[in-house]
Order: structure tokens, then sequence, then C-alpha cells
């Protein structure tokens, strides 16, 4: 698919370096898990802003009290300071989302976007341990700063670099090497030579469930597994729920569903609520070793995205809402069963967790799908090293209808794909 497809778009492509390539239209506005293109075409919303619209396009309730703020002259912009507007946020989360697990974390905001946190994360675990290298896995996404990119498994991303990225040892993620290999038997030999001149890793970076890297579930006992390996080998496990976190997969954190407690977690996405730019990284309180000036940056804490983050935080006051998001996850991995016994031929396999699943199919398969899927007005990105998984992550606010009505689109596209 050209993006001089569409006659608009040729003076776009010339003149400017980012456009998006896969969803040739220009849009003009959105509510909800509905976006409207300048033609007033209407699209569903499979992508939800690669996971920074959990909670849908211009939620009602975010959007009055950003309003209400613009309209006193809140203060937007306040970087480090104080403001009424963080301290509201911070006290919102400490009451709605760490006390109620029962976790222990200070808040730092590292800058405005998921690898902002993950650099942070980065830093802090070589400084505190006084190591070098952070152990990550194939097929990571963790960002596209070079700190994030050397940990990311992914040869396209990693290639705009043009240098080689050290500072990083990939191991092979659960999975990887196939059903019968014990990958983290693999990683504890690797590290128990380190009496052979391998130094020890700083911390290990992981995501629960890899999204851009093909909808790639770890088990709950190879999680558990892994942060045991953590304790042993002194290394802080950092999970990074920046897509999976804010409850893609089912709770607010990722990590809920094994029960383990990471040293640092990074988030961003959704954790603005409302689509604006903001990122927090929870460091255990004994990590707290910053020096003033280590990890600073001037759109550290915009108040405009802490006004809608602390409203978002009223989904998570009671259970329904991930109540909500397990079942509508359940419908999901029915529907996409049915797919894929529908269509044997395509040998596709249905994966993920929650509101973040997907189709793996042969390489080029899933990217003719999403064509053909933007074609009937479904917007779905694909994912996986090769871009063979199709990806479905529509906002967890979408109802029952709006899911089943996407889902038909998707149907639809894949018997054309068939045809
Ligand atoms: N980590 C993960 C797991 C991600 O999915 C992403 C973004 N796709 C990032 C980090 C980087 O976040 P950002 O694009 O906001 O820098």
């Amino acid at each position: 698919r050209k993006s001089n497809d569409l006659g608009t778009f040729e003076h776009y492509e010339s003149s400017v370096r980012s456009y998006c390539r896969s969803f040739p239209t220009k849009f003009h506005r959105a509510s909800g898990y509905q976006m409207w293109d300048v033609e007033g075409k209407s699209y569903i919303d499979f992508f939800a802003g690669a996971g920074a619209l959990n909670y849908g396009h211009n939620p009602p309730e975010m959007k009055k009290k950003l309003i209400n703020y613009l309209m006193e002259d809140g203060i937007s912009h306040t970087l480090d300071m104080a403001s009424e507007a963080k301290e509201a946020f911070l006290v919102q989360f400490n009451k709605a989302i760490l006390k109620p697990r029962g976790l222990n974390y200070k808040v730092m905001f590292p800058g405005p976007t998921g690898t902002n946190s993950v650099e942070s994360a980065l830093k802090l675990a070589r400084k505190v341990t006084g190591r070098q290298t952070i152990m990550s896995f194939t097929n990571a996404f963790h960002g596209m700063t070079l700190g994030a990119l050397a940990v990311t498994g992914n040869k396209f991303k990693r290639k705009g670099a043009g240098v080689p990225l050290n500072h990083a040892v990939s191991m092979p993620y659960d999975g990887y090497m196939g059903a019968n290999t014990d990958t983290l038997a693999y990683i504890e030999s690797y590290l128990k030579d380190s009496g052979s001149g391998i130094s020890l890793p700083a911390a290990v970076i992981v995501e629960t469930l890899q999204g851009e890297g093909g909808i790639n579930v770890a088990s709950n006992e190879w999680l558990t597994g892994l942060s045991e390996i953590c304790k042993r080998y002194g290394m802080f496990l950092i999970v990074d729920d920046v897509q999976m976190g804010c409850g893609r997969t089912g709770s607010f954190f990722s990590f809920e569903r094994c029960g383990i407690v990471p040293d640092i977690v990074c988030m961003s996405k959704s954790i603005g609520g409302y689509g604006l730019p903001m990122a927090i990284t929870l460091i255990k309180p004994e990590l707290d070793q910053w020096s003033p000036g280590e990890h600073n940056g001037t759109f550290r804490g915009n108040n405009l995205a802490f006004i809608t983050a602390t409203e978002a935080l009223s989904y998570w006051e009671t259970n329904q809402f991930a109540e909500d998001i397990a079942a509508k996850g359940a419908l999901l991995r029915n529907e996409l069963d049915e797919i894929v016994a529908k269509f044997p031929e395509l040998k596709g396999e249905a994966r993920g967790i929650g509101m973040m699943q997907g189709i793996a199919f042969e390489p080029g398969i899933a990217e003719r799908i999403s064509i053909a899927a933007f074609e009937r007005g479904l917007i779905m990105e694909t994912s996986g090293t090769d871009s063979e998984v199709i990806k479905i992550m529509p906002p967890l606010m979408i109802d029952r209808d709006g899911l089943m009505e996407g889902l038909l689109l998707l149907k639809n596209s894949v018997e054309n794909v068939v045809d």
C-alpha cells in the first residue's frame, strides 16, 4: 500500500518525514472506540494508540476535568516543582493502586514517554549495583532511545541506530526455543559461568507479555522463576509495563497475574489516561539513590496529564473494570479461536491475554488482513519481527456490541484474504 494511493498524500509524503503508511487517511475526530476521517468515514479502533487509549478517545469524565482545569487557568507545566495536580495524582495513585495491592514504591517522573521510563530504570540499576550490563529478551521492545534500543530484540529497530548496541545481554524469552527447552535453566547456566569472566548484569528487563514482539505470553511459572533468578544473582527485576500496564491484560499491573514484585516498574501510554504524554517509573524505596540532576528533563510532570491521569485511576476503585476486561477478553478469545478454526488453510494461532490478543500467521498474511480491515473501517496493527501477527487491542472501555462489530469486520477481512 503506497501512501500516494491517496492523491492528497503525495505532498504530505514528500514534505513530512513522519506519516503513517499503514492507515492512509486523514483523521478528524474520535470518541470512545470510534474514529472518523475527514471524509466522514467511521472506523472501529482496534489499535487504541498502541495502548495509550485504554480508556477510549475523549473519555467524557476526563475531558470535563481537563476543560474545567483550563478554564480556571490551571498551570500546565511546572517541570519538577510541586503542584496541586501532581500531588492529587500521587495521593490517588497510592490510594487506588499501590495500597490495595500492598505495594510500596516511590514514583518518579522520568520524562514524557515510555522510552524515558526505560532509560531511567536502566540507569538506576547500573548506578545502584555498579554493574554494567542489562539482561533482556529475544523479541523484546523497550523503546527507541539508545539505552532502550540496546535492550530491544528486533533487528530492524536496532538497525536504525547504525552502531552496535552493547551493554545488553540477550536471552531467550519463554517459549522462544520451543516447548521442550527450559530457557530459565539456560539463563542460569549462563549466569553461573560468571567465574569465567562474564560479568553479572545489573538488571533483567522483561515484558510479561511481548506486545510489539508478536503477542508472546510468558507463563506465570516462568516469570516467578525469573524473579527468583534475579534475587539469587543480585540483579534487579525491571518489568516494562509501558504497553501491558493500566489494565491491558486484565489487572492494573500486568505482573499481578503471577504475584511477582518487581524492583522497578516502567509505565507510560495509558497512565496519562487521555492520550496525553506521561510516564512514571516505580522504584522500591531503597533504590532511590539518585543524586540531584542525575535524571531530569523538561517535560517531567505535565499537569494536564496529571489531571486526566488522576481521573483515570477512578476506574480502578472497584473491581468492575477488571471484571469487564476479563469477560470481554474471554469473548474475544472465543471469536479468534473461531476464526482460526474456520480458515485452517491460514494456519493461524490465537494468542494473548485479556484485551491484548491476536492471531499469528505465516509471514505476509497479517499485513494483508490489516490492509483489508482498514478498507472496511477497522484500524488494526500487526506485530512481531516479521509483522506476522494481527494485533487486537481495542480501548478497554469498548462495549460488547462494539467488540462484535469490529470482529465482524475482522472476519470479513480474513475471508477477503483467503479469497
Ligand atoms: N516499552 C514497551 C513495552 C512498549 O511497547 C513501548 C512502546 N511501544 C515502549 C517501551 C516505548 O514507549 P514510547 O513509545 O512511549 O517511548
